[in-house]
């Protein structure tokens, strides 16, 4: 979906989430002055919602780029129950979530988005494993079927550290296969910095999430970091779009803010805008 007017180099977005009125969702990013973004499907949300989504983003003029789904199941209490829960690792889990990404990505051509996000999981390190190599097989199937709609297939960065992550790519080997970058999963899961992440990565990365975090306790190894309002973390959000721009990326960047309530993800997405404004000030000049 192409927005009327063409959007600016790291023109700031947001990650957000289908589930409540397509219009009234827009208005408020609306009057925040947010003209594109990643809209995610929870994986109880009826797909029939496509078409109305559809029609308030044109009336809206709202560029939505990445279609994310989340699933059923998956629980991000802790390191263990991530590895447990999350994505297609899980085997209880692997067949209907690959259905559901499948419906994921036709709900998404309906609405014209050009690309597909999600969460694999935790990828074992072992390339002999079952589940890597099950994993391996259901990306590559999602990124035929998500070619056959002329979409990319991003995956979303932290749950392991750059190299490996990488190394998956290439075994992967589907050219419409991405990375959607998020600074801060790095540093909740533990996987590495960032900023020396994206040196690795950069050539792969589709899209960005404008995220923050603080490291884990480093007496609790199966603890995850906390989320923090943008620019309260240990990003770094300055060096992060620095290195953005190193490594040649302008795409937008997508303020995500996971806290449930909805008024205070609101506000702190209306903070990170200033956050991001600033940084790209003091970057792009
Ligand atoms: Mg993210």
């Amino acid at each position: 979906m192409r927005n009327l007017t063409p959007l600016a180099n790291l023109e700031t977005g947001v990650m957000f989430w289908a589930g409540r009125d397509p219009n009234d969702t827009l208005a408020e990013l609306a009057g925040l002055g947010l003209r594109c973004g990643q809209l995610g499907f929870p994986g109880d949300l009826d797909l029939s919602v496509a078409d109305a989504w559809r029609d308030a983003l044109r009336r809206a003029g709202f560029a939505v780029y990445t279609a994310f789904a989340s699933f059923n199941g998956e629980d991000y209490a802790d390191i263990p129950t991530v590895k447990d829960t999350v994505g297609f690792i899980p085997p209880r889990f692997r067949d209907e979530r690959v259905a559901r990404m499948l419906a994921v990505s036709d709900a998404a051509a309906k609405i014209g988005i050009p690309g597909i996000g999600m969460h694999v999981g935790m990828v074992p390190n072992d390339t002999t494993d079952p589940d890597y190599i099950a994993v391996r097989e259901v990306t590559r199937r999602i990124a035929d079927h998500a070619a056959a709609h002329g979409q990319t297939v991003a995956l979303e960065t932290g749950q392991e550290r750059a190299d490996h992550l990488l190394e998956f790519l290439i075994d992967v080997n589907r050219d419409n296969v991405g990375i959607n970058f998020d600074p801060a999963n790095m540093i909740l899961y533990g996987t590495g910095d960032p900023i020396d992440a994206l040196g690795i990565l950069g050539a792969r990365v589709l899209s960005v999430h404008a995220k923050d975090g603080d490291w884990p306790p480093s007496d609790k190894p199966e603890a995850l970091g906390t989320e923090r309002p943008l620019g309260k973390g240990a990003v770094g959000i300055e060096r992060f779009v620095r290195k953005l721009v190193q490594v040649g990326y302008k795409g937008p960047l997508a303020i995500e803010r996971e806290v449930p309530d909805h008024n205070d993800r609101m506000r702190d997405i209306a903070t990170g805008i200033r956050v991001l404004d600033e940084a790209k000030r003091s970057v792009l000049g």
